[in-house]
């Protein structure tokens, strides 16, 4: 899309979608609405949005801060979601029919911005404590600024993160970057390097290609925070090492959507009936590779069914949903079966484009341990959780889809 200038496509329809049973349908989202309406992780969600999970993320250590490398900072607490519903909260905002409404409208007023979206916990994160900017109103008008341009929060902060860190250790210097300076704590630079990503100007055409190109170029590819050159979202897979698997094993690279373990460690979802069920964070074991297998295998129905990964009704909800939606007869192994196959073919996918199980890799700086902070000492051990994974998965112990295990999971194969 992008080699094509294509911002996006927005499609308008006019036809109706009843479904195979709308009666049940109206039932069943009326009990997903109550049970949703009850769930405390969701309540938390509505009371200050996604923000609201950042000074517990600061003291599980899973807030990464100054590019993964610092376990503690005081400036964290500005950036709280809690301070953000009290001093910039205009509103919050729902998709239709959510009641937990975890959408925000905030204001900015040293900036001019009177109503703009945001931010999320992911943009605090990334446009605050990776870059050690507590200056909470540039971080909602940089989260803006991305918003209006397209671009990913998560993405741009990162890279601006690694500009940092090149700047600190004198590998990169204002001749190279068209005057900009780039230093953590400095807001300053936010508007400035936006625009330039946003328009590929001068040195922002560097920065638009991302932290693992930047970071060749420079010559230190170990200092790229990025699986599969995807920069990595706010979530420190040393605060939960069941999150480093989701992290290696996600097909587009690391993100935070393909199996949030950070959600199941921490008690915020449990589906005994599947094997999902919260654990030690911190520990680095065959068994947390097989739970994180299985919460990837349930995220990637959620994803393929357009489900938010905030409503956790139960999977005997989500199942009669879609059933009576389709008319099908699904049972929950047919669900599991179907979890599978998809990140069967997206692994078969990449390993036909040269991806093999060593790019099943965390980047180099997550392999060192923190000296504070809640990781205090802990990093993944990835070879004992990735054995238990590729097992539970159906792949080979190198993390290899053959065309057998893809035909075992109903995938037609044309020689
Ligand atoms: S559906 Fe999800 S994204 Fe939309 S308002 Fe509800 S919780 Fe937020």
């Amino acid at each position: 899309m992008g080699s094509k200038n294509l911002k996006a496509i927005a499609v308008r329809g006019t036809g109706t979608v009843p479904g195979d049973n709308p009666k049940r349908l109206a039932d069943i989202s009326a009990e997903i609405y109550d049970r949703t309406s009850e769930d405390m992780a969701a309540q938390a969600i509505r009371m200050a949005g996604t923000a609201g999970y950042l000074d517990m993320a600061a003291m599980y250590g899973d807030l990464p801060i100054r590019n993964f490398q610092v376990g503690e900072w005081e400036g964290a607490g500005n950036l709280s979601g809690v301070r953000m519903t009290e001093e910039y909260l205009v509103r919050s905002r729902a998709c239709f029919k959510c009641p937990i409404a975890c959408g925000r409208e905030t204001r900015a007023p040293q900036h001019g911005l009177d109503r703009v979206d945001g931010p999320e916990y992911e943009t605090l994160g990334a446009l605050g404590a990776m870059l050690q900017i507590d200056d909470l109103e540039a971080v909602i008008q940089a989260g803006h600024l991305c918003n209006t341009f397209g671009l990913d929060t998560i993405s741009t902060g990162g890279t601006l993160a690694l500009a940092c860190e090149l700047f600190e250790r004198g590998l990169l210097d204002t001749t190279e970057t068209d005057g900009m300076t780039f230093r953590y704590g400095d807001a300053q630079m936010l508007p400035q390097a936006i625009e330039a990503i946003a328009r590929k100007d001068g040195f922002g055409e560097r920065l638009a290609e991302g932290s693992q190109r930047l970071a060749s170029e420079v010559g230190v590819p170990e200092l790229a925070v990025t699986v599969r050159g995807l920069e990595m979202p706010m979530h420190d897979p040393r605060a939960f090492h069941g999150q480093a698997v989701a992290y290696v094993l996600s097909p587009r690279g690391a993100c935070h959507m393909q199996g949030d373990m950070y959600s199941v460690d921490t008690g915020q979802i449990e589906l005994a009936e599947i094997g999902i069920a919260p654990g030690e964070r911190l520990e680095s074991s065959d068994a947390k590779g097989r739970t994180t297998a299985r919460q990837m295998i349930w995220r990637a129905l959620y994803n393929a069914i357009n489900l938010c990964q905030f409503q956790n009704p139960g999977s005997d909800l989500v199942l009669e949903a879609l059933n009576s939606i389709a008319g099908w007869e699904l049972t929950l192994d047919d669900l599991i079966t179907t979890g599978k196959r998809i990140l069967a073919v997206k692994r078969w996918i990449n390993q036909q484009r040269g991806s093999t199980g060593e790019d099943d890799r965390l980047p180099v700086l997550l392999s060192k341990p923190l000296d504070s902070g809640g990781t205090l000492g802990s990093v993944p051990d990835m070879d004992i959780m990735l054995a238990g994974a590729y097992d539970e998965l159906g792949w080979d112990e190198d993390g290899f889809v053959s065309e057998k295990a893809l035909r075992a999971l109903g995938v037609r194969m044309e020689s």
